[in-house]
């Protein structure tokens, strides 16, 4: 990933001259499609309802006919972190899902229900007195909302669970598409980004590119795989199997436009219930990739889940790069003709 912060001042997204970067309003129609082409689709995960079951893992595995691997990558091998209960690891060649595990120690109030009058001093409760439920938090909230960082009184700590089902961001500029010198990896008619396996060549020029270390290349062959977003399943009328398989409906997928504004709702009911924490990552056109077409509801900062907090698309200062050789070439140039029409005869 590039060191300049996409909050450069020099890139801000006002260089029009620079399509590797900035807002796209059409990215489908962008890359060539014809004006009735389908809405741009994509996926909204609201992590905030993630109850770590894996079955998008497990499915995505299923209908792709991915190969069992370890962390590394290795295939045919069961292998286990031993630091968490997640033994996926990261994303890779062979998992084009992964549900991070983020362990965190968070203070909280935890009274224990005791026997006592009603409103007794010393912090007695009653048996028959309500569930115990954060003052910044109201009870309606969800299990991982209750658990959002607060100031406690009684000093006790608890540890809170934060899952979050990772997937390839379907960048609106995909990095990995704009380096690939075989057409292998090339936009869809519904605005996401595939690799086709049978053309690509394992260069692996897409591996570095990418910001977020989504693609990956497979051990045994030196291909290329990620997610596909289930174009086989899309061209047939269904959703993607990840998506099918969850439970809790934390990852929601559509049309692009209607997953953002159910997202923008989302994150102000959660906002209004005091969840400080919780952000939207990826839904903003302005940054570094121009936006994703698979974006987050986050109840932390992008790290705790191993996302990079700023990314850019690395293709963003290519321009800039060929203007600045430009004109130090023509700089060379001019010294070189310079030496020879002021030499005597
Ligand atoms: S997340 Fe990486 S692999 Fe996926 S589209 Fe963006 S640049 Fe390509
Ligand atoms: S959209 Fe399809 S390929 Fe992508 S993670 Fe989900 S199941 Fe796997
Ligand atoms: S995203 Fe859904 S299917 Fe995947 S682990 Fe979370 S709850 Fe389970």
């Amino acid at each position: 990933m590039t060191a300049i912060s996409s909050a450069s001042a020099a890139f801000r997204g006002q260089d029009r001259g620079n399509r590797l970067f900035g807002p796209v309003p059409d990215v489908t129609g962008d890359r060539g499609y014809a004006d009735d082409h389908p809405a741009r689709v994509g996926f909204f995960t609201d992590t905030s309802v993630c109850i770590g079951c894996k079955a998008c893992e497990v499915a995505c595995k299923e209908w792709n006919l991915l190969p069992m691997d370890d962390a590394e990558g290795t295939v045919d091998a069961l292998g286990l972190t031993g630091a968490s209960y997640d033994n996926t690891g990261m994303l890779g060649a062979n998992s084009w899902r992964h549900v991070a595990f983020v362990e965190q120690s968070r203070a909280v109030d935890l009274p224990m229900p005791t026997v006592g009058p009603p409103g007794a001093a010393d912090g007695q409760r009653p048996l028959e007195d309500p569930p115990v439920v954060h003052p910044q938090v109201p009870a309606s909230a969800t299990t991982a909302e209750q658990s959002a960082p607060s100031q406690t009184a009684s000093g006790d700590r608890e540890i809170r669970w934060l899952m979050s089902s990772d997937v390839c961001k379907h960048c609106t500029h995909a990095a990995c598409l704009d380096v690939c010198p075989t057409g292998s990896l090339f936009r869809t008619e519904f605005g996401t980004v595939v690799v086709q396996e049978d053309i690509c060549n394992g260069c692996g020029y897409c591996v570095p590119a990418c910001p977020y270390g989504v693609i990956d290349q497979r051990q045994d062959d030196g291909r290329v795989f990620k997610c596909t977003l289930c174009y086989d399943r899309l061209t047939d009328g269904l959703q993607p199997a990840c998506a099918s398989a969850c439970p809790t409906e934390s990852i929601q997928f559509g049309d692009l436009d209607a997953l953002q504004a159910r997202a923008d709702q989302r994150l102000a009911a959660l906002q209004e219930k005091g969840v400080e924490g919780a952000r939207l990552y990826g839904r903003d056109e302005t940054d570094g990739v121009g936006g994703a077409g698979a974006f987050f509801l986050l109840l932390d900062e992008p790290e705790v889940y191993g996302l990079p907090p700023d990314p850019v698309v690395t293709t963003r200062d290519l321009p800039a790069m060929w203007r600045s050789v430009g004109a130090g070439a023509a700089m060379v140039l001019g010294l070189i003709a310079s030496a020879f029409v002021g030499r005597r005869r």
